[in-house]
């Protein structure tokens, strides 16, 4: 299968310049592995703003009912300059399909942030948002977004990298808008969607089927919104079964009894917790060889994003979201 590359908006301390306050970088072993799959734009926004390397760190706090952004060591703020270069930056990206920013950064956080209840009386504190990070969804709601931290667990790292490269493949067809690309496109995204959201996967079949003869323009757009709200959370262990009785069931008659008993007892071993999805799937994947079934081997989830990409190590917090 083809993969595009997406674009990838990435914090630049995460292994491409010692940037960090104290002048150092966290190389992210996920970042690295992505470097050959993706376009990445670099950003550090404190850089960016003029802060220089090494500096004195951060802080979010409130004052007067207010956030603001200080360097607790100076008293100097930086609020509007950090407001100013977030609005900036984030208008003048051209379509960008995701991004992985550092985790706990006042700066880059997406909603892990230490936000201090008094910005001048540091005692207590919440999590919130981050002041570049935080504002990512505002502008790219549709984007694949997470922290460099959330990432270390497979079941998240899964749903990115799907939705990423879901996006890019969109992103390419949307250029052009031509009808017979978004046929193809929800066609063999039909069984990924399935699991992921089946009442928003019909709901964007109706819209590709344009009963109502609406422009290209018009069609593309709400196919869009629809996307998004398919690849808003990932598919529950059930709605992955589902998928995989569906599928099976395209190709179950070629089968003889003893492996369609083996499939099926496979898919109890999955619902117990006891083989992970990619053995149901790579079955799948090697009867859709075997039999040369087109469609079954077009379809997007036997292949969601560049195999090279998949990893099993795990942070250990289990296959709920
Ligand atoms: S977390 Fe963001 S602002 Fe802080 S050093 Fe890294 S890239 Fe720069």
């Amino acid at each position: 299968m083809k993969h595009p590359k997406p674009k990838v908006v990435v914090s630049k301390c995460l292994g491409f310049k010692k940037c960090r306050y104290n002048g150092q970088t966290i190389p992210s072993h996920f970042v690295e592995l992505l470097q050959d799959y993706v376009d990445y734009i670099t950003v550090c926004p404190e850089e960016d703003i003029g802060l220089g390397t090494p500096r004195d760190p951060l802080r979010i706090g409130k004052r007067n009912e207010k956030l603001h952004m200080v360097q607790p060591a100076t008293g100097d703020e930086v609020t509007e300059k950090m407001q100013k270069f977030t609005d900036d930056f984030l208008k003048k990206l051209d379509d960008v399909d995701g991004f992985i920013m550092k985790n706990r950064s006042p700066s880059c956080g997406i909603n892990d942030v230490k936000i201090y209840h008094h910005l001048d009386e540091p005692t207590g504190s919440y999590r919130g948002k981050g002041f570049f990070g935080g504002q990512l969804k505002d502008y790219y709601p549709e984007a694949a977004i997470e922290d460099e931290g959330r990432l270390n667990n497979f079941k998240i790292r899964e749903h990115f990298l799907t939705k990423l490269y879901s996006n890019a493949r969109f992103r390419k067809i949307n250029k052009k808008q031509q009808m017979k690309d978004l046929v193809k496109f929800h066609s063999q995204h039909k069984y990924l969607f399935l699991a992921y959201n089946e009442v928003a996967m019909r709901e964007a079949g109706k819209i590709v089927a344009n009963h109502e003869h609406k422009s290209e323009e018009e069609v593309f757009r709400s196919y869009k919104e629809k996307l998004q709200e398919i690849l808003h959370k990932p598919p529950i262990y059930t709605a992955n079964i589902n998928m995989i009785q569906h599928a099976y069931g395209g190709i179950s008659d070629k089968l003889s009894s003893r492996e369609k008993k083996f499939f099926l007892r496979s898919i109890e071993e999955y619902r117990d917790e006891r083989i992970p999805l990619s053995v149901l799937i790579q079955l799948l994947k090697s009867y859709a060889i075997r039999f040369d079934n087109e469609y079954l081997k077009n379809q997007i989830f036997l292949e969601p994003y560049p195999p090279d990409l998949m990893e099993i190590t795990d942070s250990g917090k289990g296959r709920n979201y």
